[in-house]
C-alpha cells in the first residue's frame, strides 16, 4: 500500500535527529512504512540516514525503527515459537558456522528458519558458500521457508524483499552514502530480519579484532548491547557472544573450501577451532530455548549430533530440499571434493624460520582471496567458488623453517606482491603462546 506523507513531517523528523531531540515515534513509524512502500524519495531517505549516522538515536527510537522495519514485510508465524531459534554473525574470515549450526540444532530438535547474507567487504557470506554446491537454491519464499522448517527442521535462505522490505531499500541507500557503520542502523537492519523469522531465541556472534568490522572489544560490546536490547524489546530471548576475530577460523577460507571444512566437522572430524564455535553457539541456543537446562548437557548434545552423523544427515536433507540432486547430496557428504569445483592452480607457502605460530593476518588472506574471485568489489561481480586457502597450522603450534603452512587455490597467476604478502602474513614468535578461547564475553 502506498503511504503518502506530508513532507513537512519528514523535515521535522530529520530536524529532531539533527538537534538530538527524540523523534515523534508515530511519524518515524509512518516514515518507515513510506520507505517500504517506496513512496519516499531516495534524496529524503538519504538526508534522514545521514542525520542518524552523524547524530545517533536513542534506544527507544531504535526499538521503534526495528519493529517497523520488521513489520514492513512478511513474518513467519509459528503456533509455538519456543523452539524456533537462529544465530547471526557480524562477519569474519573462515566463518562458516551457519552451515553446521543449522543442521546440528535441527538434529537436536530445534527449528531453524535461517535468513543469511552474501559476502560483505572482506568477509564471506553463508549464501555464497552454499551456492558453490551444484543445485543449491537459496531463493526461498517465506512460505517455502516455513514449510521446509516444519518438514525437516531447518533451512538457509537468502535475504529477500518479501521479508523486511524497508531494510532492502535502506541498506542499498546506506551502501552508497557511507552510512553503513552506524550502531542503530546496523541493529535495526539485522534484528528486523531476524525478528521477522518469528524467533523465540537468538544468539548473536559479534566478532571483534583486526579482521572484524568492530576492531575493539568496547565497540563490539556497544553493538552487542544495542542488538540485544532491540531483539529483547521484540520479545526474543537474546544473547550476544563477543568472539575473537584475529586468526582465520578453522582450516579453510573461501566458498567451496569452507563447505568442505563444514562437512569435515559434520563428519565428526574437522578443525577443533570450528567445532568449538559451533558448540559455543549451539549450546547457548539449546539453553535459551529451554530444551536443555545446563551448559554441560547442552555442549554434550551438540558434540553427540556432530559425532554420530545426525547433523550430517540433516545437512543432506536440507541440501535435497533446497534443490540438490539426491545422488549429488549423498556424494557431497561422503567426499565433498568430488562434487565441489576445484581451482586450476595450487601454490604452497612455507615458513621462513623456526618458532611458534603467533598469528596469521586474516585480513591479508581475505583480501587476496577476494582479489582472486572469492569475494566481490561491485554488486555485479561473480563469485569464483573454488578460490581460497587451506591453513595447515594452528595457533601456538611449533613450526620449523620450510614447513608448508598455507595452500592457496587460485585460477589466475599470483603476482610478486601476492606472494610477498602471503609469506609475510604469518607471524612466528619465540615463546609458545597460550591457547585462549575465541569467546571473549557474553552479553544477555
Ligand atoms: N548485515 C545486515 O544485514 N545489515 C547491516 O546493517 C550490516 C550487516
Amino acid at each position: 500500500m502506498m503511504i503518502e506523507m506530508d513532507q513537512h513531517k519528514i523535515e521535522d523528523l530529520i530536524k529532531s535527529v539533527e538537534s538530538k531531540q527524540q523523534m515523534n515515534l508515530d511519524i518515524l513509524a509512518q516514515f518507515i512504512r513510506g520507505v517500504a512502500s517506496r513512496s519516499i524519495s531516495v534524496t529524503t531517505i538519504e538526508k534522514w540516514l545521514k542525520a542518524v549516522h552523524t547524530n545517533g538515536i536513542s534506544v527507544d527510537e531504535t526499538t521503534v525503527l526495528t519493529r517497523e522495519m520488521m513489520e514492513s514485510g512478511a513474518m513467519l508465524d509459528w503456533s509455538d515459537n519456543r523452539l524456533v531459534v537462529d544465530k547471526h554473525s557480524t562477519g569474519g574470515v573462515g566463518d562458516k558456522m551457519s552451515l553446521m549450526l543449522a543442521p546440528a540444532l535441527a538434529a537436536c530438535g530445534l527449528k531453524v528458519p535461517m535468513l543469511a547474507g552474501r559476502g560483505l567487504g572482506h568477509t564471506g557470506g553463508t549464501i555464497d558458500k552454499l551456492e558453490s554446491i551444484p543445485g543449491f537454491n537459496c531463493l526461498l519464499s517465506p512460505e517455502q521457508m516455513q514449510k521446509q522448517v516444519l518438514e525437516i527442521g531447518c533451512c538457509i535462505a537468502a535475504q529477500n524483499n518479501a521479508i523486511a522490505p524497508a531494510d532492502g531499500l535502506l541498506y542499498a541507500v546506506r551502501d552508497v552514502t557511507n552510512t553503513i557503520d552506524s550502531i542503530p542502523l546496523i541493529t535495526a537492519s539485522i534484528i528486523s530480519k531476524k525478528a521477522a523469522e518469528g524467533l523465540g531465541s537468538l544468539v548473536l556472534d559479534v566478532k571483534c579484532g583486526d579482521a572484524a568490522f568492530m576492531k575493539t572489544q568496547s565497540d563490539a560490546e556497544e553493538l552487542a548491547k544495542s542488538m540485544v536490547s532491540a531483539a529483547t524489546g521484540l520479545g526474543i530471548n537474546t544473547t550476544a557472544q563477543i568472539t575473537q576475530m584475529n586468526f582465520p577460523i578453522g582450516k579453510y577460507v573461501g566458498n567451496s573450501l569452507e563447505v568442505i571444512g563444514s562437512i569435515e566437522v559434520l563428519q565428526g572430524s574437522g578443525s577443533f577451532d570450528t567445532r568449538d564455535l559451533v558448540v559455543i553457539q549451539g549450546s547457548s541456543l539449546l539453553i535459551q530455548s529451554g530444551l536443555v537446562s545446563n551448559q554441560k548437557d547442552a555442549q554434550m548434545m551438540i558434540h553427540d549430533v556432530l559425532e554420530n552423523g545426525q547433523a550430517l544427515e540433516y545437512f543432506k536433507q536440507m541440501c535435497i530440499s533446497q534443490g540438490v540432486e539426491k545422488d549429488t547430496a549423498e556424494s557431497l557428504i561422503k567426499n565433498p571434493r568430488n562434487v565441489l569445483p576445484s581451482a586450476k592452480n595450487i601454490t604452497r607457502i612455507k615458513s621462513s624460520k623456526f618458532g611458534y605460530v603467533g598469528s596469521i593476518n586474516s585480513m591479508t588472506l581475505a583480501e587476496i582471496a577476494r582479489k582472486h574471485g572469492a569475494g566481490r568489489f561491485t554488486i555485479e561481480d561473480e563469485i569464483i567458488p573454488e578460490i581460497g586457502f587451506e591453513i595447515l597450522i594452528e595457533h601456538g603450534q611449533e613450526i620449523t623453517e620450510g614447513h608448508e603452512w598455507l595452500v592457496f587455490h587460485h585460477n589466475e597467476r599470483l603476482t610478486e606482491d601476492d606472494l610477498f604478502k602471503l609469506s609475510n602474513s604469518l607471524e612466528i614468535v619465540n615463546q609458545k603462546p597460550e591457547r585462549t578461547s575465541r569467546l571473549i564475553s557474553v552479553i544477555s
